[in-house]
């Protein structure tokens, strides 16, 4: 077989098809655009289409429940928690629940370079660098292949990600009795950067501020919770600078111009309330309006739990959560992505055009005009 997808548009890059192929006749390559695609190496495949039917962008329903989630505002008890969290710690409290029953924890995390990959964790604070959103796309690697291996050894197991890898590993675990002790958590997902673009962002930083970057952190809450707020904090400190420093630029890529999104997030079959996982965490944008005894300018999350494994996954947090039951509505009408995929600008391929052809530091001399 030549390809797995017939556009980029039809590939989320999940790498359910790399992890599922009997050969390793698939690797993951990155295109011009630095995300990645599944690459066959003909003289290894033996037309076994395995990669075609784990696909979860092929598979008919996409792998999603077909119920009505019930919508929850939540908020950690924890004010250390909060200040550590994105928005209102529901993950800190879903993997307490599953580390707490001898489960383990994938999630998404920094490598020593800040390249933003999946990492599986078994102690706490393993699992606390997942926090914090990375708005990159993460490598996922092999992660689907140790999930099933924690599986098969009797684990329990909780996999975070965005709603295309979720949707990515329901497809390579398939119904197997595997499925019992997985539990699979996405995000409501606005859409995801290019990881050649990230590079690009961390070394215009370093070449800036001199020496090598020490840390990163997106959305940090010493800048309070705010939809307002939520693209104006990205801090880092670099080896050459005694400073902890902020800047937005990497946002305006990502949230303003939408120019540096993979090409299927513009036609993403996840953007519904329908789920292809057990619990959704996200914001709670507009809980101010709604319910303004719940808001909290150190962060409030909704969670939607959309089957029965989400509602006990829940139940067993409620030690570090509080959670309230609220109407769908609300969500409906703050959160873009549970009704729309992302529309891409119609200067998308200039912008890619000009990277080419003059690099990243044009791009960025570009946005300050
Ligand atoms: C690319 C992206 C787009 C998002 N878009 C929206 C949106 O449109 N609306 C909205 O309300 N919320 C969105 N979120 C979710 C939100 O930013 C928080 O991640 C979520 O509310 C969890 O917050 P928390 O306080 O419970 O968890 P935290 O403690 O902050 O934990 C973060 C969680 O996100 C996972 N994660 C981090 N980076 C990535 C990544 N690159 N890919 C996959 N998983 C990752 C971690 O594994 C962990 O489970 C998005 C997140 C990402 C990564």
């Amino acid at each position: 077989m030549e390809r797995v997808y017939l556009k980029r548009e039809n590939c989320c890059g999940c790498s359910a098809c790399y992890n599922i192929c009997p050969t390793k006749a698939i690797t993951m390559k990155p295109d011009e655009e630095g995300f990645l695609y599944p690459v066959i190496d003909e003289s290894l495949c033996i037309d076994c289409y395995s990669c075609v039917n784990v696909c979860p962008l092929i598979t008919e329903g996409n792998n999603k429940e077909k119920t009505t989630p019930d919508f929850y505002v939540a908020k950690h008890k924890s004010e250390e928690v909060l200040m550590n969290s994105t928005s209102g710690g529901a993950f800190t409290a879903i993997s307490d629940a599953i580390l707490g029953l001898g489960g383990v924890i994938y999630g998404v995390d920094y490598d020593d370079e800040f390249k933003v990959l999946h990492r599986r964790a078994e102690t706490y604070q393993e699992r606390n660098r997942f926090r914090i959103s990375k708005y990159v796309q993460s490598n996922l690697g092999d992660i689907f292949k140790e999930i099933n291996k924690d599986l098969e050894e009797g684990r329990k197991v909780l996999f975070t990600g965005t709603p295309c890898q979720a949707a990515g590993l329901r497809g390579f675990i398939g119904d197997s009795k595997l499925t019992e002790n997985l539990y699979v958590c996405d995000l409501i997902c606005h859409s995801i950067p290019s990881p050649i673009i990230w590079e690009d962002y961390k070394k215009l930083l370093e070449k800036e501020h001199g020496g090598k970057l020490t840390n990163v952190q997106f959305r940090s809450k010493i800048i309070d919770w705010t939809r307002e707020n939520s693209n104006k904090s990205f801090l880092y400190t670099t080896s050459g600078s005694e400073e902890i420093l902020n800047d937005e630029r990497f946002y305006k890529l990502f949230f303003g111009l939408k120019t540096i999104t993979r090409p299927s997030c513009s036609e993403c079959p996840f953007t519904d309330i329908h789920r292809a996982s057990d619990i959704t965490i996200a914001d709670y944008w507009g809980i101010e309006k709604y319910a303004p005894e719940w808001m909290d300018t150190k962060g409030v999350s909704v969670i939607l739990v959309n089957n029965e494994k989400g509602a006990d996954l829940l139940q067993k947090c409620s030690e570090g959560l509080f959670y309230e039951k609220r109407a769908k509505e609300e969500s409906l009408a703050e959160q873009q992505r549970l009704r729309e995929p992302v529309q891409f600008p119609e200067n998308r391929s200039e912008f890619w055009e000009d990277y080419r052809k003059h690099g990243f530091e044009y791009i960025i001399e570009q946005l300050d005009k």
